[in-house]
């Protein structure tokens, strides 16, 4: 692409999940994105953000509904024949890929549509590395994904207590294995958390984007978030350009403020900005949220020059809330640091080693590992009441 060319994002409305509804309006986006582009040939693969095993009404993971429209889209283009299968490896502390598919409501979608569905690394990870990388040295990622002919990126809009946001360009992150991703984590820069999702990402773009913000999520996500009626599909063969339009969405003046965007920006994946974009189908004066609640790690009290000084002074760390800690130990199991040991069986966070990643509040299936602000946090985070 040009420096003079756009990036196109097709937007169409829709309120609720109906299963017509859904589906036209996913139609709608992709067309006003100008289709699905090349051919899709005999065997696509839709990896979506399948994080859980949460019921879709959590906002957790992508919608079965939308899944169900993308669907219909491939064979529109590419004809009945065409090889479909729904896959993503969830958060990695999930074994039972069986039930996490079946409660995420995706399992009856794919027998209804007679798709295939299940793990993204059946046929194993291979080691890449190479130029792409700036932070990573390697990564282990999916040979399905990699070897895939065709592959759309079935996003949710939510929220994301390290990333702020998590759409098109973090989905990419599941395309990796346990060790790379805590390889990623490793480290209390949010700065470089964001170059290694970009590297991540850069190592095999998907063909094309569809995102579900019907209802996206709001507060501390991706896993503990509310649930944020807001009412678009989006659709675009950029994942930068559609998670831009996402964050003005999410009521982000300045999507540059986030680390994730301006690092994928700078590395050239896509718009810098929004001239870099043509919206078709809304203005983008239609699309912010009145009152969206950010996660308490974005700063949103600062004008948007001042954001990035402040990120060093902002700190959020770990906290257990002992009433709801079930004592299963998965956040110790996801620590990338071992910072996490046990004191009379529950949990005790090391504060001299961890890096503040936020993963044990991610992946805690209770909600007992609370995010805690600093002081100077608390006066100019969100998430806004
Ligand atoms: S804090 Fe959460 S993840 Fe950790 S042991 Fe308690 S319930 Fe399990
Ligand atoms: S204790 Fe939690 S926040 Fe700290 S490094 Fe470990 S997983 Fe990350």
């Amino acid at each position: 692409m040009t420096a003079m060319e756009k990036y196109a994002v097709g937007i169409a409305r829709c309120d609720e999940y109906s299963p017509e509804g859904t589906a036209e309006a996913v139609r709608l986006a992709v067309e006003r994105a100008g289709g699905l582009p090349g051919s899709v040939g005999n065997s696509v693969l839709i990896k979506v953000n399948a994080l859980a095993p949460a019921a879709p009404e959590s906002a957790v993971t992508t919608h079965p509904q939308v899944l169900r429209g993308i669907i219909r889209e491939i064979r529109r283009t590419g004809g009945d024949e065409v090889k479909i299968k729904i896959a993503d490896n969830p958060g990695y502390i999930y074994t039972d890929m069986t039930n996490l598919f079946r409660v995420t409501g995706m399992t009856e979608i794919a027998g209804m549509e007679g798709v295939e569905i299940g793990p993204l690394s059946d046929f194993g990870t291979s080691l890449v590395g190479g130029d792409k990388l700036k932070v990573l040295t390697d990564a282990r990622i999916s040979v399905r994904y990699l070897d895939a002919p065709y592959c759309i990126n079935a996003a949710k809009l939510k929220t994301h207590v390290e990333t702020e946001m998590s759409g098109c360009i973090k989905n990419i992150f599941g395309t990796s294995d346990t060790d790379t991703r805590k390889k990623a984590h490793r480290s209390t820069s949010h700065m470089r958390l964001a170059e290694a999702i970009v590297d991540l990402y850069s190592i095999r773009p998907p063909d094309f984007h569809v995102m579900d913000a019907i209802v996206g999520m709001e507060g501390d996500g991706p896993s503990h978030g509310n649930p944020r009626p807001l009412g678009w599909v989006l659709a675009g063969n950029n994942a930068l350009a559609v998670d831009w339009v996402a964050c003005t969405i999410m009521c982000y003046e300045d999507p540059m403020s986030i680390n994730l965007i301006k690092a994928a920006a700078k590395r050239g994946i896509g718009p810098s900005g929004r001239s870099g974009i043509t919206l078709e189908g809304a203005g983008w004066s239609d699309l912010p949220s009145p009152g969206f609640k950010h996660s308490s790690g974005a700063i949103r009290l600062l004008p948007t020059f001042l954001r990035g000084l402040a990120h060093g002074l902002v700190k959020i760390s770990p906290g257990l809330a002992a009433g709801k800690c079930i004592r299963c130990g998965i956040c110790k199991k996801v620590c990338p640091v071992d910072a996490i040991v046990d004191v009379r069986s529950y949990p005790s966070v090391d504060s001299k080693k961890c890096v503040r990643c936020l993963c044990c509040h991610e992946m805690c299936p209770t909600g007992a590992m609370e995010v805690r602000k600093n002081f100077f946090a608390s006066l100019v985070s969100g998430p806004k009441e």
